[in-house]
């Protein structure tokens, strides 16, 4: 990074495929923010060791997730993509800042109060330190920027404490790491609550065009509109909101064809899954590309790992430096000799 300019850090959950809600919400944001910024991207494989205990699907859905996001046009020639695991810096860095994390200030976190009720059977340690790895996760690359949206800027606080802990402590070694804020739209799933993975009401970018009218045939509408000919009121429908995401030029005449009853939901929902089509056509005709040549896409992420230990090595070097360890052990890293 030349002096001066912003660095962009991202981390993704590799919940495998991912759904419109997630392409809207963040992904989109993801694609635009190359042409501003010098980016890194990861697929946070370590962060889902903390709630998952059958692995058996990690690597796949790292290969999933992965797939969604060069599709949508993220650009690894000049982006950095790459898998956390990939990155062993990371633990190290992990390590040394949670030295300097009070525990105190991790336990009153609300997602890991949420999480430790949600499997009571499994409060384990690294729940605890997430955002500790997440802190990692930024500062292992000196990112000085990190796309959230409105309700994230409390974990973001926290990295910045962090980092200004250890900073204040040991000198200083990272930048704070700012928010781009971003205005996302909170996208509804077929039932209204949020769309969400975990609750079923979701549709994924890949589907095939059948699969997108089926999950769309399910959606909820107004539900005064009891019969064909009642009229309708778009304002409350969250087809007609998501008509406005993909094919905002029908909004006004399916407005009016709706309040006098001169179409029904299901002409409704057909037209907007031949939106969605082809707002995601090309999308997935790029993801079906790349998925026919599987160690293309696993080459991308070997080699994003190997331009971001460039990066992590050298910022690790100074943070060891700072905390007093030895950067490098030159007669000791070849025990085997
Ligand atoms: P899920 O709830 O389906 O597991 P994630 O929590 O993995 O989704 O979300 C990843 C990112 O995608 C979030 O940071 C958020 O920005 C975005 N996102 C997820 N769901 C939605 C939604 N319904 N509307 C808008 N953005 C969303």
């Amino acid at each position: 990074m030349q002096q001066g300019q912003d660095r962009v850090f991202a981390g993704i959950r590799c919940t495998g495929r991912q759904h419109i809600g997630n392409y809207l919400g963040a992904i989109q944001n993801f694609v635009a923010l190359q042409d501003k910024y010098e980016c890194v991207y990861s697929i946070v494989d370590l962060h889902s060791l903390t709630t998952l205990t059958d692995t058996e699907e990690l690597q796949d859905n790292v290969r999933e997730t992965a797939l969604d996001l060069l599709a949508s046009g993220i650009r690894p020639e000049e982006t950095i993509l790459y898998a956390q695991s990939h990155v062993p810096e990371i633990s190290e860095l992990h390590l040394l800042l949670s030295m300097v994390t009070p525990i105190g200030r991790l336990m009153n976190v609300p997602t890991f109060k949420e999480k430790a009720k949600a499997q009571p059977e499994n409060v384990n340690y690294g729940l605890v330190g997430y955002p500790v790895l997440q802190t990692a996760d930024i500062v292992l690359y000196r990112a000085n920027k990190v796309p959230v949206g409105e309700d994230q800027l409390p974990h973001l606080e926290l990295a910045r404490e962090i980092v200004r802990r250890f900073n204040n402590i040991f000198g200083d070694t990272f930048p704070e790491p700012e928010a781009e804020l971003t205005s996302a739209p909170m996208v509804l799933g077929f039932d209204n609550r949020k769309m969400s993975k975990s609750y079923g009401n979701s549709l994924d970018m890949a589907a095939t065009p059948e699969e997108t009218f089926q999950a769309i045939r399910t959606a909820i509408t107004d539900p005064q509109r009891v019969r064909r000919n009642d009229p309708g009121r778009p304002e409350v429908c969250n087809v007609y909101t998501l008509h406005g995401f993909f094919g905002p030029e029908n909004q006004p005449k399916i407005n009016s064809a709706c309040r006098s009853a001169e179409i029904g939901c299901v002409d409704c929902k057909k037209m907007l899954s031949e939106s969605v089509n082809d707002y995601f056509g090309p999308i997935r005709a790029r993801r079906e590309e790349l998925s026919a040549n599987p160690e293309a896409v696993d080459e991308i992420l070997i080699d994003g790992a190997r331009r971001a230990r460039v990066i992590a090595s050298e910022v690790l070097a100074d943070v060891k430096d700072a905390v007093g360890l030895p950067a490098s052990l030159p007669e000791m890293a070849n025990v085997n000799a």
